[in-house]
Formats: structure tokens, C-alpha cells, sequence
């Protein structure tokens, strides 16, 4: 099962989500953390989905190439975490969502590199990720 908790995230960015929580809420907005830190094994599960197995593709990262990934002293130390907004307490997925948006700019506004944003490599609405200066 990956993992939900904050705990398994790395420790910067462990604060970073916890103020990313209580600006959305501010905001208005209802947030639900659906991934922080997923094992190699679920990475490459997630890898074949619209591969070798059914789906659609979710990912371009294999086992140990994505930020949900990392270590830090052998403990889970994700360098990302995933998000989808509640709207009426339930998963609003349409990336339309004025929500998304609003969500995505107080990530930004936290320096943290947010996939949904126009001009992302790989656009990747839910996800968030530490940048690759903080050690
Ligand atoms: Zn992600």
C-alpha cells in the first residue's frame, strides 16, 4: 500500500505540507493527500499501468526514479506528495476545477514545484515535489 502519512515525507518537506494543509483549508478548500511515499515495487506497478497492463499511463518514472520514492537514512523520505481536492467531500478529479488551481498557486507560493503547472514537462496535476536544491 503506498503511503498516505506526512510522516513519510521528507522532513522539509514534511513542514511544507503541514503549511500547504492549513493554507488550503484557509482557502477553503479540502484536501486529500491520495500518495506520499510508495515502495520500488509500487512504482513499477504504477509504471506498467498503460503498458503491460490495463489503464491509462500515469506515470514516466520506473522503480527509484520518482520523488515518491526516496530514502533518507533508510526510513521513506519522499521528496513529493499527491493531492486531489474534495469538493462536496468527494475526489473532484476534472483538473478544471477552479480548485486545482488554487491549490496548485499556494503550492507555489510554498516554493514548491507544482506538475500542474502551465509549461510542467510532464503535467501531472495532483503532484508536488521539493525542489532538487533542498538536501
Ligand atoms: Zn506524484
Amino acid at each position: 500500500m503506498p503511503s498516505r502519512r506526512i510522516e513519510d515525507l521528507h522532513p522539509a518537506l514534511q513542514t511544507l505540507c503541514r503549511q500547504f494543509m492549513e493554507r488550503c483549508q484557509a482557502a477553503g478548500l479540502d484536501i486529500l493527500i491520495t500518495c506520499t511515499w510508495r515502495s520500488g515495487q509500487e512504482q513499477d506497478q504504477l509504471y506498467a499501468q498503460g503498458r503491460t497492463a490495463p489503464g491509462a499511463k500515469v506515470t514516466n518514472a520506473r522503480a527509484g526514479q520518482s520523488a515518491h520514492n526516496a530514502m533518507l537514512d533508510g526510513k521513506p523520505a519522499a521528496r513529493a506528495f499527491d493531492i486531489v481536492p474534495k469538493v462536496n467531500g468527494k475526489p473532484e478529479w476534472n483538473a478544471a476545477h477552479p480548485h486545482w488551481q488554487i491549490a496548485g498557486r499556494i503550492g507555489m507560493e510554498l516554493g514548491l514545484n507544482w506538475y500542474g503547472r502551465p509549461g510542467a514537462p510532464f503535467r501531472e496535476f495532483p503532484h508536488f515535489e521539493l525542489p532538487k536544491d533542498v538536501r
